[in-house]
């Protein structure tokens, strides 16, 4: 099974699709879906014996709490990370089994994990498309279908609206749950490119809000956290408590810090600090950088005598 999300990157660029497995139709959840998968299939567990499946939060959430692992065990186990977009926005993918394509979890039976199996695998053969008209505040979710030759399940007999299928495979549930940090995904994008990286601190708090859940739990209940932020107690309670609720309080989080939505509410006094700081920052390489500049001005001209670069102005004797 290849990555969903990788195979709608510019969806509408890629006809005629020539070797795509990808159906280049944008449908509804209305449109009727022609598939089974079942155990006597006679491609049974091809789809996860060659794996490329991206992870969402929620997956991570999930599949950590049924293996009894942390979140951090969970990514050194079992994903290995990439990145998302040319911003270098951290995404993380399943790790297949050491020297080869298939996943850690299948067994011959099916998915040792089928009741936490990730979005991909609850969507395969649909793909999923979260897309956001300019004129719209919310996304909205369109499919497309995926045919590999080595998938059988399209010859069964059987039918079902996309809807109905996602509603079987639990994938409603999931969407759902995923909501907000797909919005964030897509601002993040509509946003276009950042002029320059942006900074690696961005990034990592991306990284711990989206997938190391139980760090970002120890980052809300730090000190320094609370001394930035007004959380009232009954929330941080549900927040220490309830895996879901922290969830989507890092896509609350990462509003405010990523694009300054004011999403939280900080003590007061603390964003003048913070403007104090980074312009003490900015004060501060700006002066290195004007240092850095003569300096390399007088390599430049004045090469010690007798050096290549040496101008002859004797300026280094
Ligand atoms: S998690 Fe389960 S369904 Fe998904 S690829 Fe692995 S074995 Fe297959
Ligand atoms: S029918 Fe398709 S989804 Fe089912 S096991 Fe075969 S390859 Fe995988």
């Amino acid at each position: 099974m290849q990555d969903y999300n990788d195979r709608f990157k510019n969806l509408a660029e890629e006809a005629p699709f020539e070797q795509s497995p990808v159906m280049p139709t944008m449908l509804e959840g209305s449109t009727e879906l022609k598939f089974r998968c079942h155990r006597n299939v006679k491609c049974w567990n091809a789809c996860c014996s060659n794996i490329d499946i991206t992870l969402t939060p929620y997956d991570i959430l999930r599949l950590k709490n049924r293996l009894g692992l942390s979140s951090g065990e969970f990514l050194q186990k079992y994903t290995v990370p990439y990145e998302i977009d040319k911003d270098g926005t951290p995404g993380v993918k399943l790790r297949a089994v050491e020297g080869g394509t298939a996943c850690q979890f299948m067994v011959p039976e099916g998915c040792s994990v089928y009741e936490d199996r990730p979005t991909a695998c609850r969507y395969y053969p649909v793909a999923l498309l979260s897309v956001r008209r300019s004129d719209e505040f919310t996304d909205r979710l369109s499919f497309a279908m995926v045919k590999e030759d080595t998938c059988f399940g399209h010859q069964e007999p059987d039918t079902q609206t996309i809807d109905e299928y996602r509603a079987g495979q639990g994938a409603t549930e999931y969407d759902e749950k995923g909501r907000g940090w797909r919005q964030l995904i897509l601002k993040k994008k509509s946003a276009g490119p950042a002029i320059g990286k942006p900074p690696a601190i961005s990034n990592q708090l991306f990284f711990m809000a989206s997938y190391d859940l139980d760090r970002f739990r120890a980052f809300v209940i730090s000190d320094s956290f609370n001394q930035t932020y007004k959380i009232p107690v009954e929330e941080m309670a549900e927040l220490v408590a309830d895996d879901e609720k922290l969830l989507h309080f890092g896509d609350r989080f990462l509003r405010h810090v990523l694009f300054n939505e004011k999403s939280l509410e900080e003590h007061e006094g603390v964003y003048e600090a913070r403007r104090e700081r980074l312009k003490a920052k900015a004060e501060q390489i700006k002066a290195e950088f004007e240092a850095n500049r003569d300096k390399l001005e007088d390599e430049k001209y004045c090469a010690p005598p007798g050096q290549p670069g040496d101008c002859g102005c004797g300026d280094k004797e």
